[in-house]
């Protein structure tokens, strides 16, 4: 079964033809981060119109990497939920256009839930019960999963998304957008003991996150509580800067692998599943790692390349639903939340 998949939920414009939702036909990712670059943040109504300009030739270039044509394929997938809906409706438009045309059946799907799915596209054995963790742009969720498809929401954020304080916390470092990579590559030669930034637990057997007392504590640190607003980062040296970047870092990743690990405990977890941009954090992917091997717990965690916005994990959670018949109609709509 040939899948045909589209994703712009957010400033990506991605297509992939995935073949029974393992085999990766093909993956076309058009990025728009030089376009937003200058905003810092991705700009709505901007997004939707590169959407729109690339959304033709991304998935003749799918088709084409494929070496297929339409008429080889068998469904067409959409991540119509939840994101900018300025920015879903393009998708959701033009993959009910080729459903229509090919005459094939239309898959709606999760694109948070996708997220998921790219942990598992490579390696699907899920020991259960599993605890998964999705760390991006706009969410930071704990799930407990009995199946790929099957998910109970255990945790969330109370306020900003993992990856929305790496991006703000590189607004206020002056690092270019998108923070995650920007926030990686300055930490490197910093010392993650420097500073002591605040790990909120919300209480300790709360599986909700907070990130913006954090975010809000490397503000003050920065602009020196005296100094009415005025930033200290231009005159700040490359060091200085590693270290806060580095001492940010660890106090996510604390977090995010202590509440990973309790909600693992709850459920008598045997695999953790972690996917989503932040996922491709190399100090977040080995602290998982450290902790999962102490306590013998199988870690799949999304390949770096599937953990920020692609299609093939539409198109891979979409042959789950092809399997049962969970098709959608031409009255599919894009929605902001999900
Ligand atoms: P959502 O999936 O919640 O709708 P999104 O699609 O915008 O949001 P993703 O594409 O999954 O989010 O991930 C983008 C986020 O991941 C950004 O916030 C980015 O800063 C962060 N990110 C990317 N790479 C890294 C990294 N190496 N370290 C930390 N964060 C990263
Ligand atoms: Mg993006
Ligand atoms: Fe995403």
């Amino acid at each position: 079964v040939n899948i045909l998949a589209i994703e712009t939920s957010c400033d990506e414009t991605a297509a992939s033809i995935v073949t029974n939702g393992r085999l990766v036909r093909s993956s076309v990712v058009a990025s728009q981060v030089e376009i937003h670059q200058r905003y810092g943040g991705v700009v709505p109504e901007i997004a939707s119109r590169a959407h729109i300009e690339k959304i033709y030739q991304v998935v003749e270039k799918a088709l084409a990497d494929a070496e297929m044509k339409p008429s080889e394929i068998d469904a067409v997938a959409i991540a119509n939920q939840p994101g900018l809906v300025v920015s879903l409706i393009v998708g959701v438009t033009a993959a009910k256009s080729l459903a229509f045309m090919l005459g094939k059946p239309l898959i709606a799907v999760n694109h948070v839930h996708a997220h998921l799915q790219s942990a598992i596209i490579e390696d699907s054995q899920l020991e259960l019960p599993a605890i998964a963790l999705i760390v991006s742009g706009g969410h930071s969720n704990i799930y407990r999963c009995s199946s790929a498809v099957n998910l109970e929401l255990m945790g969330r954020t109370i306020d900003d998304a993992a990856g929305e304080a790496f991006d703000k916390v590189a607004q206020i470092l002056e690092l270019p957008y998108p923070g995650g990579p920007s926030i990686e590559k300055c930490a490197q030669n910093g010392n993650s003991k420097a500073h002591r930034f605040p790990r909120s637990m919300l209480g300790k057997d709360s599986l909700d996150f907070s990130f913006s007392g954090i975010k809000t504590a490397v503000l003050y640190h920065c602009n020196g509580q005296d100094m009415k607003g005025q930033s200290l980062v231009p005159n700040m040296s490359g060091q200085e800067k590693a270290d806060i970047a580095a001492s940010f870092q660890a106090a996510v990743v604390e977090v995010l692998v202590k509440k990973t690990m309790l909600a693992s405990k709850r459920v008598s977890a045997r695999t953790i599943v972690m996917g989503g941009g932040v996922a491709a954090n190399t100090a977040l992917r080995e602290a998982m790692q450290a902790e999962c091997d102490r306590r013998h717990l199988k870690l799949l965690i999304a390949p770096k390349k599937y953990c920020t916005d692609n299609a093939v994990m539409v198109a891979s959670l979409a042959y789950e639903k092809y399997k049962e018949g969970l098709f959608a109609d031409m009255t599919l709509e894009a929605k902001a939340s999900s």
